[in-house]
């Protein structure tokens, strides 16, 4: 596939990326994610409170709970429960990955990350380029 082409499709599962992280009900922040695999969705995941857990993600302080979900981390345990294998796969994901969700991205054997927005962290990203996963920064 031609760099051109491949920006492109980049471009088209990042806008499904920020459609699907309007299904989060978090209010401080939403975010997205879609796995793919041999031009193949396999999972998708946005921030969230675990499964039979309130759908409410911050405190009454409007702080953030700590058994909040990010998008990756959905995304990736969906897929942990299916056939399917993240070995290999493609993950768009709205924000740039935190420190712990890059660690689950290396482990889960997945090989590039697209990410639209900067989180205001950059340790995950570093980390993902240390595991030589490669890193596509898009604007849409
Ligand atoms: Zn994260």
């Amino acid at each position: 596939m031609t760099d051109r082409k491949q920006l492109e499709l980049d471009k088209r599962y990042m806008r499904m990326a920020f459609i699907w992280s309007e299904n989060s009900y978090c209010k401080r922040r939403q975010v997205g994610a879609i796995l793919v695999k041999d031009k193949m969705i396999i999972s998708d995941g946005y921030n969230g409170t675990p499964s039979g857990f309130e759908n409410v993600c911050e405190d009454e302080q409007n702080v953030t709970k700590p058994y909040v979900l990010h998008a990756e981390a959905n995304a990736i345990t969906k897929v942990a429960r299916s056939n399917n294998s993240s070995d290999g796969a493609t993950l768009y994901v709205t924000s740039s990955p935190c420190i712990e969700c890059a660690k689950l991205i290396i482990q889960a054997g997945i090989r590039r990350v697209v990410y639209a927005d900067s989180y205001r962290l950059s340790d995950g990203v570093e980390l993902l380029k240390k595991a030589n996963i490669e890193l596509i920064s898009v604007d849409l």
